[in-house]
């Protein structure tokens, strides 16, 4: 299977997709989520990435929508979740991804 690389939306380091989070915007509800079609955008799972991403609001204006708290968060638990494997939507939602 040919790889698919993305850009990290804070470093700009480029990355095999898989390696990458995925934050959507998805159609036509235009809300943000971290599953679905639509347009997205891609963030290196390090909290150094994240949090520029969220002090400058970088998924927000690369989706031109709204990014709720609610979808940092999940994102920060994804973080904690690569340290650390705990039970629970966290690794169901990693296992899904992989799928994809
Ligand atoms: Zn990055």
């Amino acid at each position: 299977m040919k790889t698919n690389y993305r850009r990290c939306v804070s470093c700009r380091k480029v990355a095999p997709k898989t390696d990458l989070l995925r934050i959507v915007r998805v159609f036509p509800s235009r809300a943000v989520q971290l599953e679905g079609m639509g347009r997205s955008v891609y963030l290196c799972p390090q909290s150094s990435c994240l949090e520029l991403a969220q002090k400058k609001d970088r998924l927000g204006r690369s989706l031109k929508a709204v990014v709720s708290p609610e979808i940092y968060q999940r994102l920060w638990q994804h973080l904690s979740a690569s340290d650390t494997i705990v039970g629970g939507t966290i690794v169901e939602s990693a296992i899904a991804e992989s799928v994809k």
